[in-house]
């Protein structure tokens, strides 16, 4: 069997008083691209820095393509770190920017011209190697750097929100481009987020992280249609939990069950409730935000809690979903999107 790309057991990283890491296993494929998402604080930035060899464990090991590095040197390891702020040299053109591990790794100059301009043409900045970083654009920055980082062609190549700086327009075109340059270049890429949908979007597979640990690790979908937890349901996506009383007179059932927004449908109260394959509660509409394409409704249920509704405006103006606000409604899903997750009881380590 092949190896993994990387292995973490037990891992745990402590800054004094503060546990950044609190013992994550994780088995990241060879090719895959692999997204650790979670809040601020949740630990990613440490477990990165840790694959990396910036860091050293408090506990526990990590092997890269089947070895133990847990005691090498950050240059002893097959992974280059692409970091947020770009770490680009001012003073130097693009090119020598790209050329410059290969110059200290003492490859030969007319090879490195050679390597440096197929990294730059994989990133599509072909042409750009003359100029130095301030004469470029947020995106282009960027692209240099991940260039800078395919140029040694390192089995793995870890990325700390790479597309932070980034506004969304470009964020959105640059997730694509990355996407497809990990295809291309077949390198395992981890990848580190905050940012639900952007995980959602460029991921293989993504691990959710919450105060030092990994609540899930699954596809987008499963993440997405099967949350493990009330914090993944919440977290991934709107929050939208059923508890206690409404959970009971809702689904039928005690639990906690959560139901994304865009499978709720929002009909008159008087609509007559489906078959019975489908979940039906009435409710009060509090708040109605539009957004363009959709409009957010927010509902607080007889049954008790607020369920948040997303439809789109395929008829309605901004006038008629403004109407809603303060009227009666009847929501209905079908049953197969209400999702048991464990209780947060459960769930507490
Ligand atoms: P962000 O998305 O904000 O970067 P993160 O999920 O990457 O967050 P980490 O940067 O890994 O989180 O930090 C996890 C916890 O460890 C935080 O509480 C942080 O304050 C703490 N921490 C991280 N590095 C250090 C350090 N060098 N010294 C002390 N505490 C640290």
């Amino acid at each position: 069997m092949e190896a993994s790309a990387i292995r973490l057991q037990g891992l745990r990283k402590s800054f004094g008083e503060t546990t950044a890491v609190a013992g994550v296993d994780l088995e990241i494929r060879d090719g895959e691209f692999f997204s650790m998402l979670g809040p601020s604080g949740s630990g990613k930035t440490t477990v990165l820095r840790l694959v990396a060899g910036f860091e050293t464990p408090t506990e526990g090991r990590i092997e890269l393509a089947g070895q133990d590095v847990t005691d090498r040197a950050p240059f002893e390891r097959d992974v280059h770190t692409v970091f947020q702020d770009y770490a680009l040299f001012p003073h130097m053109t693009v090119e020598q920017n790209v050329a410059y591990s290969l110059k200290v790794r003492k490859v030969p100059k007319a090879e490195r011209l050679v390597r440096a301009r197929r990294a730059l043409a994989d990133v599509r900045l072909d042409g750009f190697g003359k100029r130095r970083p301030a004469q470029l654009s947020g995106g282009q920055r960027q692209r240099v750097a991940l260039a800078r980082a395919l140029v040694g062609r390192p089995r793995v190549l870890l990325l700390d929100e790479p597309l932070g700086a980034l506004d969304l327009k470009l964020r959105e075109q640059m997730q694509v481009e990355l996407k497809a340059l990990q295809r291309e270049v077949g390198i395992t890429f981890v990848f580190v987020t905050h940012d639900q949908q952007e995980a959602l979007a460029i991921s293989d597979r993504v691990a959710v992280f919450q105060q030092g640990r990994v609540e899930q690790v699954g596809t987008p979908a499963e993440i997405y249609e099967r949350p493990a937890t009330p914090f993944v349901a919440s977290f991934v996506g709107t929050s939208n939990l059923l508890a206690g009383e409404a959970a009971e007179h809702v689904v039928g059932t005690p639990g906690t069950y959560s139901v994304r927004p865009e499978k709720i449908r929002l009909l008159k109260e008087s609509a007559v409730p489906g078959d019975p394959g489908h979940a039906t509660a009435t409710g009060t509409v509090a708040e109605v935000v539009y957004l363009g394409d959709t409009t957010r409704f927010l509902v607080d249920l007889d049954a008790g809690g607020r369920l948040t509704v997303l439809q789109q405006n395929l008829e309605n103006t901004a006038e008629d979903v403004a109407a809603y606000r303060g009227t009666r409604v009847r929501l209905q899903w079908h049953h197969r999107h209400t999702v048991q997750v464990p209780s947060p009881a459960d769930s507490l380590h």
